[in-house]
C-alpha cells in the first residue's frame, strides 16, 4: 500500500526568539525530505500551539482524518513537534498498532514500526531530555533561517546599532559615516592599518577600554562586506536587509589595496627568510662553511626590499679567516656563470644514448655468454661429483680420498656459482647511472634558464658536490666525476666518444674491467 503523508510543522511557543521564523525552517526542511524520499504529502498541517498540553486543534484533526484514511503516514521534524505529553504520545502509538498508521517520518529521529521502534518513539515523546537536544538544532534553524530572511543573527559591526525592540540591526547615524570616511581614506592606497586606528581614534572610536583599535581589528572592519550590504553567517554569505554604507566598489577597491599589500608582505617575508645558497659552499681560505644573512629596508609606503649576504662563518677557532661578505645577487650570478660550463648539447646527448644503447647490448651479450660458460663448468663438476659417488659406492674409491676430492669439487663448484651471481648482478651497472647523468647534463641549460635558485642549488650540489668554494668574493669549483669529464671536452669543440663513452672519471668502467 502507498503511503500518503500528512506534513506536520508545529512552532514552538517556549522559545519565544524564534518563533516567527522556525516554522518556515521546519517546512522548508520537511518538504526536502519529502522530495528526497519520494514520499506523497496529502496536505501541509501547521500548529501554533504548544505541545506541552493536549487540545491542540490542528493535531486533533490530523489524527482525526488519519482515523477516517485519509493519509497513512506523518512527516515531522521530530517527535517532540507531534507530542510532549502523554496522552498525544499515547494517541500515535495506538494509530500505530491498530495499522491506522504505518509510517513516521523524521529529519532528527529515525523511526522503524516495529515494538522497539515503538519503545524508543513513545521514550521520545515524553522524554525532556530530547527536547533540551532539540532545543540545541532548533535555534541554529531558527538563526540561519534568520540569516535566509536577510538578518545578521548577530552583534550589529561597528557603524550599525542592533535595534533589541525590533530584533534588526540599525545604521549608527554618528558612527556610519565615520567607517564610509576610513574607506574612502584608505581606498588612497597611501596609508599603513596603524594610520587607520589613529584616523578613527582621531574622530573618537575607540575600544570600551579607551585605546585604539587593534590591526586585526581594523583589518576586520576593511575585509566586512557587511558595510555594502552582505554578510557572512556561519561562513556562508547571505543579503542583507540593513543599509549599506558603502559602495560595492569602493569596498572592492579597498580590498585590491589589501591584498597587494599582503602580496608584498609575504612576498618579502618569504624571500627574507629564504636564503638560497646556504649549505652549498665552503670557504676557500679556512674550509668552514658560507652561511647568509639578510637586512632588509622598509619604506613609508609599505613596501620593503632586502639582501641577502653571503660569508663564511668563521667557526674554525684555530686559523682567523679574513674573508668578507658577498651579496646574493653576484653569487647567483658567478654560480650561473659556472654551471653553463657544464651543460651537454642535446645532439651530444642523442649520440651518447644511442652509444650506450649498443654498449648495453653488447655487455648483456657477452655476460650472458660467460654466464653460460660457468654453467657449463658448473654441470661438468655436478658429473663428476656423481661418478665420485659412484665409486665410492662400488668402493673403487676409498673414504678418505672420496671426502678429499668432494670437498674440492663442492668449492670449485661454490666458486662458479658466485661468479655466476656477480656477473648478474654486475652487467653493465654503470648504464643506468650513466643514462640519468646525460638527462641531468642536458637539463642544465633549462635550469639556468629558468633561473630558479633553488634549482640551481641541487645542481651545483651534483656537480661539485663538496668541491665548490667561495674565496676573495670569487666562486670556484671543480666538477666531479663525469661532470670533469664534459668539462674538458667542452673546450674541444670537436669532440667525440672516443673508445666507448663509459665514465672513465667515475671508475665504474675499472670496477668492471677488473672482474
Ligand atoms: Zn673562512
Amino acid at each position: 500500500m502507498v503511503n500518503k503523508f500528512f506534513l506536520y510543522a508545529r512552532k514552538s511557543t517556549d522559545v519565544e526568539d524564534m518563533q516567527v521564523l522556525s516554522i518556515e525552517a521546519q517546512i522548508n526542511e520537511l518538504r526536502e525530505l519529502a522530495k528526497k524520499e519520494g514520499l506523497e504529502i496529502v496536505d501541509e498541517l501547521i500548529e501554533k500551539k504548544s505541545a506541552k498540553n493536549p487540545g491542540r486543534v490542528i493535531f486533533n484533526s490530523m489524527l482525526d482524518r488519519i482515523e477516517k484514511e485519509e493519509a497513512n503516514g506523518i512527516i515531522s521534524w521530530h517527535p517532540d513537534r507531534l507530542a510532549r505529553n502523554s496522552v498525544d504520545g499515547g494517541r500515535i502509538i495506538y494509530l500505530l498498532d491498530r495499522n491506522k498508521l504505518s509510517a513516521l517520518k523524521f529529519n532528527t529521529f529515525w523511526f522503524e514500526s516495529t515494538p522497539q521502534g515503538k519503545f524508543m518513539l513513545s521514550i521520545a515523546f515524553s522524554q525532556s531530555k530530547y527536547y533540551v537536544d532539540s532545543l540545541s538544532e532548533n535555534t541554529k534553524r531558527g538563526l540561519r533561517q534568520k540569516a535566509k530572511n536577510g538578518y545578521c543573527p548577530s552583534v550589529a559591526p561597528i557603524g550599525y546599532l542592533n535595534d533589541s525592540r525590533n530584533k534588526t540591526i540599525v545604521l549608527n547615524k554618528k558612527v556610519g559615516p565615520i567607517i564610509k570616511e576610513t574607506f574612502e581614506h584608505y581606498s588612497n592606497g597611501n596609508i599603513l592599518m596603524r594610520e587607520v586606528s589613529s584616523f578613527l581614534a582621531e574622530r573618537g572610536i575607540l575600544l570600551p577600554s579607551g585605546r585604539p583599535f587593534g590591526l586585526s581589528r581594523i583589518r576586520k572592519i576593511l575585509t566586512n562586506p557587511y558595510y555594502y550590504g552582505h554578510f557572512i553567517y556561519a561562513g556562508e554569505v547571505y543579503e542583507g536587509r540593513h543599509d549599506p554604507i558603502i559602495s560595492k566598489l569602493l569596498f572592492d577597491k579597498v580590498q585590491e589595496i589589501i591584498n597587494r599589500k599582503n602580496k608584498q608582505w609575504s612576498k618579502a617575508r618569504v624571500e627574507r627568510v629564504h636564503k638560497p645558497y646556504v649549505g652549498l659552499l665552503t670557504c676557500g681560505e679556512c674550509g668552514m662553511g658560507i652561511t647568509a644573512d639578510f637586512k632588509d629596508r622598509h619604506y613609508k609606503n609599505g613596501n620593503c626590499s632586502h639582501f641577502n649576504y653571503y660569508r663564511c662563518t668563521k667557526k674554525d677557532k684555530t686559523t682567523k679567516c679574513l674573508q668578507s661578505h658577498i651579496r646574493e645577487e653576484d653569487l647567483d650570478s658567478q654560480l650561473t656563470t659556472l654551471l653553463k660550463k657544464y651543460t651537454l648539447k642535446n645532439a651530444w646527448a642523442i649520440k651518447m644514448n644511442k652509444k650506450l644503447d649498443i654498449e648495453s647490448r653488447d655487455i648483456a651479450q657477452s655476460s650472458l655468454s660467460v654466464i653460460s660458460l660457468k654453467r657449463k663448468e658448473i654441470d661438468n663438476l655436478n658429473s663428476k661429483l656423481q661418478l665420485l659417488l659412484d665409486s665410492y659406492l662400488d668402493q673403487i674409491t676409498d673414504k678418505e680420498m672420496y671426502k678429499k676430492k668432494k670437498l674440492e669439487l663442492f668449492s670449485q663448484k661454490k666458486t662458479f656459482e658466485e661468479q655466476i651471481i656477480n656477473l648478474q648482478n654486475q652487467k653493465g651497472n654503470w648504464i643506468e647511472p650513466m643514462r640519468k647523468w646525460i638527462s641531468e647534463a642536458s637539463e642544465v641549460d633549462q635550469i639556468i634558464s629558468t633561473n630558479n635558485k633553488d634549482d640551481k642549488k641541487v645542481l651545483a650540489s651534483k656537480i661539485f658536490g663538496s668541491n665548490l668554494f667561495l674565496e676573495d668574493k670569487k666562486v670556484r669549483g671543480v666538477g666531479q666525476f663525469a661532470w670533469s669529464a664534459l668539462r674538458a671536452s667542452s673546450k674541444n669543440l670537436s669532440w667525440e666518444p672516443r673508445v666507448g663513452i663509459e665514465p672513465t672519471t667515475c671508475g665504474l668502467r675499472y670496477r668492471r674491467s677488473a672482474n
